[in-house]
């Protein structure tokens, strides 16, 4: 691994350079590939083993500690022509990136479990992380009218009633992603930490748009004078 990584930091959120101070590997015996050619004494050969490094890293911005976990298979006869490792996996285990993005003030309280437990696996299952926003998305959509049944119908539905083109992006890109965990799609998911996070960021926003941002302009709305709430009224009603 080289001295340099760049990477996304979950202490100060940016995508910076790291600087390694340590790593340890372990190589995990029970994960061991044979060749089926025979050595001379019948046995057959172990030909890769899998291997786990942790590299300890600190955050050339913030200074603040990560741990990077990377998975390889490595050959074990170097001479041959299948030399070095292939990367199989590359996570940040600590810290754990629950903590990077929290729930909006307006969040219904099924929905916010679900963002909840979607941040628990973050650092551990980028898969499972994706279908449970996908799901969170799900039961936002009953919050907003919708049946829930159907995501790709009842935002269909939700940008018939005028929402904005930006919207109905956010809510299909939590969509689509989720739906390539759960079903074999053509996005790789499982490096994508950026991804990851942005899916919980549009989460948020389509709760802010949605539905905190026209809750307070209703709560506003009804400060109004009431002579001038039925002023507006009756200008609308009388065209
Ligand atoms: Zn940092």
């Amino acid at each position: 691994m080289t001295q340099r990584n760049v990477m996304y930091c979950w202490h100060c959120k940016n995508r910076t350079s790291f600087k390694e101070f340590v790593h340890t590997e372990a190589e995990q015996i029970e994960d061991v590939e044979y060749d089926h050619d025979h050595d001379q004494s019948g046995e057959l050969l172990p030909t890769r083993r899998l291997k786990t490094t942790w590299h300890f890293l600190y955050c050339e911005t913030c200074s603040a500690p990560s741990v990077l976990m990377v998975t390889e298979w490595c050959a074990l006869h170097l001479d041959e022509d299948r030399e070095g490792c292939d990367e199989v996996s590359r996570e940040v285990v600590y810290p754990t990136p629950n903590h990077a993005s929290a729930p909006t003030a307006q969040m219904p309280e099924d929905v916010v479990q679900d963002f909840k437990e979607a941040g628990a696996v973050l650092a551990l299952s980028p898969l499972a992380r994706a279908a449970i926003l996908r799901l969170a998305l799900q039961k936002l959509c009953v919050h907003l009218g919708q049946s829930g049944k159907d995501i790709n119908k009842d935002i269909g539905a939700l940008v018939k009633e005028g929402h904005k083109p930006s919207i109905q992006r956010a809510l299909d890109i939590v969509r689509v992603i989720g739906n390539e965990a759960v079903h074999p799609g053509s996005l790789d998911l499982r490096d994508d930490q950026e991804t990851a996070l942005a899916l919980f960021r549009l989460l948020n926003l389509i709760v802010e748009k949605m539905i905190a941002i026209p809750t307070q302009i209703d709560t506003l709305y009804k400060t109004l004078p009431k002579e001038k709430l039925t002023g507006i009224e009756n200008r609308d009603h009388s065209t």
